[in-house]
């Protein structure tokens, strides 16, 4: 892009911080140092568990929340990079041998018009050099996480919502980074993890922005 459009751009659109609206950047200094980062891999507790590890950048505070929202319902794509950015900067990635991410449903994808956790794993695949797959797709639409209640019925909603997109060697043997943008109980990466593993792949690792209930 030009200077010239990108100069208009900044001024129809100025950048503002997912968090609290300030203009000049996606994540003013402010709420910046607000965030509760993560120092360990996050504990899940599933009865099977098919992830190696979960890491997580940062704890789901009021901040953090909003800048998802702001991601996902305002549909300010960059904040998803600024994201990606964040992780990588604050966070020991593990080398493996692709990255993907959990994927969204046709219709909610259509709704709206990417998957923040696609933009994520593919800026963190940019910056670590490992191949980005598309590996999973979603086959039932499920009712959003937090309106199920119960911790049990959010660990039981999600059997056969997911299924592998590709074809199974592309996957066998390979170690996998599967991405997303938030981590509650782990049951959505859970799921994922054990289609991956179901279909021949070594080893899946967790990775999210956030992590909180
Ligand atoms: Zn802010």
């Amino acid at each position: 892009m030009s200077f010239l459009l990108s100069l208009i751009k900044e001024i129809l659109f100025p950048k503002r911080c997912g968090s609290c609206g300030k203009i000049g950047s996606f994540l003013c200094a402010e709420c910046y140092n607000q965030l509760v980062f993560l120092s360990e891999p996050v504990y899940i507790s599933l009865k099977k568990n098919h992830l190696s590890q979960v890491i997580a950048a940062a704890e789901l505070t009021t901040e953090m929340r909003s800048i998802i929202h702001t991601l996902k319902y305002q549909s300010v794509k960059e904040i998803g990079i600024t994201l990606a950015h964040l992780l990588y900067f604050t966070t020991n990635i593990p080398k493996t041998d692709l990255i993907t991410c959990v994927p969204l449903h046709p219709i909610r994808l259509q709704e709206r018009g990417f998957n923040q956790a696609a933009v994520i794993a593919q800026e963190l695949a940019r910056l670590t050099q490992v191949r980005f797959v598309d590996t999973l797709q979603r086959v039932v639409n499920s009712t959003h996480q937090a309106s199920l209640g119960s911790k049990s019925a959010r660990l039981h909603h999600l059997d056969n919502h997911f299924r592998l997109s590709i074809e199974p060697n592309q996957i066998a043997n390979r170690s996998i980074l599967l991405v997303d943008d938030v981590c509650t109980t782990g049951s959505t990466l859970n799921e994922c993890a054990k289609v991956l593993k179901t279909n021949g792949a070594a080893s899946v690792i967790g990775c999210t922005i956030a992590h909180g209930v």
